[in-house]
């Protein structure tokens, strides 16, 4: 069955149209389509190494929007699952080729509505905030947000309905039972979908290739405090300013062992303030100035900085180059990545590393830590074929992956005995309904590049 040449979905079909992120990690940008229009799934960014601007910063690039922005009356919403970067980032630069009411919880709304300001745009973005398990009709499509378990404040998998079709999409996850911000995972809203015959599974396959069960954030906890037990001097720790779950657990720990937490990085004050905001943060947890810090005795400081992958301007280079202002480091204090490497910065972490340890500073790699002080916020393979087991979906479409990733994940779900793995990439048009195929390079993709601001 040939695909409409206007390529407008009709009132059996349900299709599944992804224009960025599947095949690469990072930018997500999904469309679902049924009955003339279309619903939008997250609109992420990534950064862009190899451009960077003339500031030295990387640039932002995000997916090329111009399919859906020809049919901008056809789309009936965008839903933001949680508020990272390669989920929400790109609102602010592509709103207005797309215009459409924004649906998110608090959370997200919340971060969102800080980058929309910056852009002069906040009054006219209709954002729309949700709360966990409401159902909304938006449009033909009836959407369901469930919580999961991840990095972050509010991350949410949807159940989005419409016609005959029921599509589970997860976002990212992982099955935390001690997630440190929000509930334990709770697997019975899973595995009650098992009984609605879920068409297909729309999933995460970050970490596909890597077997077992990911550490969770609170064993993470407890690997942090032991090493900072250890530790004499200052303890400086590099992590992701959007892991507001680590930077609840360092300030436990700054309590703990009888130090004064303080951050550094407009990301991390960013992300902390609008957690408090939105009561994500424990009202008891103390957060001290950055600018106090430096004059503590070095034993009362634990810092928390930007800059885990080296990036040239943020606040562990510069520490590290002994040019910032409000901190300096001496022989035996410790920095500690609490962070992974992301591919493609290995170079610029081990300049980093390198200079650390040229003043004498002791280094401590997520890596190389025999106890865990990191968390991936990603599935691996039992838990991917934990939740597998549980929807028991007809289909399985992996996503947030490259190929290799797409892959691995399909084949878990080939042996759990799912009927279908549809593997692609942006642009293949996936049809679920009423026929199962799917038409490779069926939109014309690309990539944006965005000057930040
Ligand atoms: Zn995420
Ligand atoms: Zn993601």
């Amino acid at each position: 069955m040939s695909f409409p040449a206007d390529l407008t979905p009709g009132p059996s079909d349900f299709w599944f149209l992804p224009l960025g992120g599947t095949g690469e990690i990072g930018m997500n940008l999904n469309l679902y389509g049924h009955h003339g229009q279309w619903l939008m799934v997250d609109c992420g960014v990534m950064f862009d190494k190899e451009h960077p601007q003339a500031d030295g910063n990387s640039s932002v690039v995000s997916a090329d929007p111009h399919f859906i922005a020809l049919r901008r009356q056809r789309l009936v919403g965008l839903v933001i699952t949680h508020a990272h970067e390669d989920h929400v980032g790109a609102v602010p630069y592509l709103w207005r080729e797309l215009k459409c009411p924004v649906y998110t919880t608090p959370f997200t709304a919340e971060i969102l509505r800080r980058k929309l300001v910056e852009f002069d745009l906040l009054d006219e973005v209709p954002i729309i905030e949700v709360e966990t398990g409401e159902r909304h009709q938006v449009g033909q499509f009836e959407i369901e947000w469930l919580a999961i378990t991840h990095s972050l404040p509010e991350p949410h998998a949807l159940v989005l309905r419409a016609g005959k079709s029921t599509v589970f999409h997860t976002a990212d996850w992982k099955l935390d039972p001690d997630p440190i911000l929000g509930k334990a995972f709770d697997p019975q809203p899973f595995k009650r979908l098992a009984d609605e015959n879920i068409t297909a599974m729309v999933c995460d396959s970050t970490n596909a290739v890597v077997p077992g069960h990911s550490v969770s954030e609170g064993h993470c906890f407890d690997g942090l405090l032991a090493l900072v037990k250890r530790c004499e001097g200052r303890v400086i720790v590099g992590c992701f300013g959007s892991n507001v779950a680590r930077l609840i657990t360092l300030a436990r720990i700054a309590e703990r062992t009888g130090r004064y937490m303080a951050l550094y990085g407009r990301s991390l004050r960013n992300m902390v303030s609008a957690a408090r905001r939105t009561g994500h943060w424990p009202d008891n947890l103390k957060v001290a100035d950055g600018r106090h810090l430096g004059y503590l005795p070095r034993h009362e400081v634990l810092a928390v900085a930007t800059g885990s992958q080296g990036e040239p301007k943020a606040a562990l280079k510069r520490m590290a180059m002994d040019s910032y202002r409000d901190l300096e480091l001496d022989q035996g204090d410790t920095v500690i990545f609490s962070a992974k490497v992301i591919p493609g910065n290995e170079e610029a972490v081990s300049s980093l590393i390198s200079q650390l340890r040229a003043r004498e500073v002791t280094v401590i790699e997520a890596a190389d830590s025999e106890i865990p002080i990191h968390a991936s916020g990603h599935p691996c393979q039992e838990e991917l074929k934990q939740l597998y087991g549980w929807v028991k979906p007809r289909i399985a479409i992996p996503v947030h992956g490259t190929p290799e990733h797409i892959n691995a994940n399909a084949s878990i779900a080939r042996e759990l005995g799912i009927g279908k793995q549809l593997c692609g990439v942006n642009g293949d048009l996936y049809r679920l309904a009423p026929q199962v195929s799917i038409k490779r390079k069926a939109v014309k993709v690309g990539r944006l590049t965005h000057e930040r601001n």
